[in-house]
Order: C-alpha cells, then sequence, then structure tokens
C-alpha cells in the first residue's frame, strides 16, 4: 500500500459540492481508499482575478495504485467533471494534482512529484497540514514550507470532518 495526497480544486458550477463528490469518487478509485479529507477552503485565483474564488481541499488516500496508473485516474475524474480549459489558469470544474505519492520523487513529462508547484501555495499547504502536519516533502518538513508562504485571503469553510 502507499500513502498519497491529492490537492483538489474547484470554482465553478457549485465548487463545494464538486469537492464532496471528488473525495467520493476517490475513494472509488480501484485499489484505493480514501483516508482522510481537510476542511474546504476558499482562494482568491491564481492568473485571471475576473473569475470566481476558487475552493481547495486536500485528501489522503492509502492506494495500491502505480504513480501513474493514479494519475489516470485522476485525470478520467477530471474529464468526468467536464474540466473546462478556456484559458490558462482560467476558471475550472474540477482540478486534481498528485502532491506526495510516499516519499518518491518523479520527473517524468506526465508526471512530476512532488507536485512542483505545491510548496509556493498556501491553499494547498494549510489544508494539508490540517490532516498530515508531520508530513516530510521531499526533506522539508510541511511546517518549514508553510512559514514560507502567506495565506493571503484563504478563507476555511466546512467544519473539520
Ligand atoms: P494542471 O493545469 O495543473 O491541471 O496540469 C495538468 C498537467 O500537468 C497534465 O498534463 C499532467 O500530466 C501534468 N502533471 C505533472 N505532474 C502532475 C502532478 N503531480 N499532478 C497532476 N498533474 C501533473
Amino acid at each position: 500500500m502507499h500513502v498519497a495526497y491529492i490537492g483538489l480544486g474547484s470554482n465553478l458550477d457549485g465548487p463545494e459540492r464538486r469537492i464532496e463528490q471528488a473525495l467520493t469518487a476517490l475513494d472509488d478509485f480501484p485499489l484505493t481508499h480514501l483516508v482522510k479529507a481537510s476542511p474546504c477552503y476558499a482562494s482568491a485565483p491564481v492568473g485571471p482575478q475576473d473569475q470566481p474564488d476558487f475552493v481547495n481541499a486536500v485528501a489522503c488516500i492509502s492506494t495500491c495504485l502505480s504513480p501513474l496508473a493514479l494519475l489516470d485516474q485522476l485525470q478520467a475524474l477530471e474529464q468526468a467533471h467536464r474540466r473546462r480549459r478556456l484559458r490558462h489558469w482560467g476558471p475550472r470544474t474540477l482540478d486534481l494534482d498528485l502532491l506526495t505519492f510516499d516519499d518518491l520523487c518523479l520527473d517524468l513529462p506526465r508526471l512530476k512529484v512532488p507536485h512542483p508547484h505545491m510548496r509556493e501555495r498556501a491553499f494547498v499547504l494549510v489544508p494539508l497540514a490540517d490532516i498530515a502536519p508531520d508530513l516530510i516533502v521531499a526533506g522539508t518538513p510541511l511546517p518549514h514550507l508553510l512559514a514560507r508562504v502567506t495565506d493571503g485571503r484563504l478563507r476555511r469553510l466546512s467544519p473539520q470532518r
């Protein structure tokens, strides 16, 4: 069994409901269980500002899938939510990122782990710290990463599950 952390984000068509649906779907992936999910947070969009705030959460899963098989599942789930790629960093119905996979470091054309942008994103690090405060990301303890980001306009939406 492997342990992976998944970042979830949405800012279109009922974002909180979509995140909840996606968490249920993660638990339904083959050979995979949802272990824990963070509360949802609202954050100002990265990139173009003329779009709704994002809702983000982080999930911990246990899985027997390989990293690429897990990415296939995540991308199929994004497609199932008819993710629209209208513009770079524009609005999206569902965005799923593989943040970490055990202690693995991968640099493949399709998959980079740990996720290359997770270290600078409060909307990833804050919910991640809710469910995995002691996580080490490629040698760096999560609290050290958190200390380097400002949480900007991050707002916790739902109570801790
Ligand atoms: P994004 O705009 O963040 O959804 O980027 C999606 C692209 O990033 C896809 O082509 C993926 O193959 C690639 N990618 C690379 N590393 C990762 C990762 N750790 N999690 C999700 N997608 C990734």
